[in-house]
């Protein structure tokens, strides 16, 4: 079969989101109406065979893991995805790939009710580049208005993806890996959240790079300092379990790929903050405050300072 026509096969199907669309896959361009009262909300990603996953990576979970990645972006700025476009670039032989790859971005698009509208094909090196239409309202999160006072809060646990690159090779894993391997295979968007802390959050983002980069964005964007309490972190009995205290808080602070949200909120609306969490059965841990000044820094129980922004570490 032409791959062109498996492009029609996979990817047609999967333009089945619950958003209202006026012209749909097919045409010589996709044409949507955005819900009244919205804004809309786009970010674009784009991954390279060999530079971003491996060769041999799942192609199932290569689909899944590029729509959640995206999602992600999506929830960090308080927005719901609705629509997406995906240009892929293929080398010929590639069918078993794209349905394995079809199947885990169908998956992950239903979860979200996020539909394929478009998109574009050509023929090259193995790309995948996926393009969000989603729709936000009100004050919506960004990284630049965190305010000196707001309590840093972060979803889910940290460290757990980072420690999945170690594990991803290994032939036979027990439960415990396999959860961490889980963390980075099937990230999840915290979407629900972090709509439901619009106009609680004075900011957010979610973190791909590592805990502390990520602040450091936030600190930058929003010119003000925050200091992190390593004990307060978030790590998950599987972390700990398997890489013990100190490696589990290195890996929360430096590793990256866990997508969870960084939430900068104003103590007056903790207690509200915690009620989302609850409602959307999230984990949402305190884990910091914003100071004056520039620096991200990082203190243990005991106020010894372990990292600044400026100074890097000084050692655990
Ligand atoms: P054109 O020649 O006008 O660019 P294409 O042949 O690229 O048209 O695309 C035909 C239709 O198929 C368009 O509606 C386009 O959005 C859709 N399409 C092409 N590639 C993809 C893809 N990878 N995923 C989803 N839809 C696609
Ligand atoms: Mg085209």
């Amino acid at each position: 079969v032409d791959e062109f026509d498996l492009i029609k096969e996979y990817f047609s199907p999967l333009e089945n989101g619950t958003h209202e669309v006026v012209v749909g896959n097919g045409d010589d361009a996709a044409i949507i109406n955005m819900p009244a009262g919205k804004s809309i909300a786009l970010s674009v990603d784009t991954l390279v065979e060999g530079v971003h996953f491996l060769s041999d990576a799942p192609a199932r979970m290569v689909g899944y893991r590029a729509a959640a990645i995206n999602f992600s972006d999506m929830a960090a700025m308080g927005a719901t995805p609705c629509y997406a476009l995906l240009s892929l670039t293929i080398p010929s032989n590639c069918d078993k790939w794209l349905r394995d790859f079809s199947l885990g971005l169908g998956e992950c698009f239903r979860e979200y009710d996020c539909s394929l509208i478009g998109g574009d094909t050509t023929r090259g090196p193995l790309t995948i580049s996926l393009t969000i239409i989603g729709a936000v309202s009100g004050r919506q999160l960004t990284r630049a208005r965190a305010q000196i006072g707001d309590c840093i809060l972060v979803s889910g646990t940290l460290g757990d993806a980072r420690a999945a690159l170690d594990i991803l090779n290994k032939p036979s894993i027990g439960v415990e890996e396999k959860f961490l391997v889980n963390r980075y295979e099937r990230p999840i968007a915290r979407t629900r959240l972090s709509v439901s802390l619009l106009g609680v959050a004075n900011s957010a983002i979610d973190v791909s790079d590592g805990l502390l980069a990520d602040l450091g964005h936030v600190a930058t964007a929003s010119k003000v300092g925050i200091n992190v309490y390593v004990d307060t972190l978030p790590i998950s009995t599987s972390l700990e379990s398997i890489y013990g205290e100190d490696k589990a808080r290195e890996f929360a602070l430096s590793g990256g790929d866990d997508y969870e949200v960084i939430y900068a909120i104003p103590e007056t609306f903790l207690d509200e903050a915690h009620l989302m969490a609850n409602k959307t059965g999230t984990r949402l841990t305190q884990i910091g405050i914003v100071t004056a000044g520039s620096e991200v820094r990082c203190f243990t129980k005991g106020g010894k300072e372990i990292f600044s922004s400026s100074k890097g570490f000084s050692h655990f």
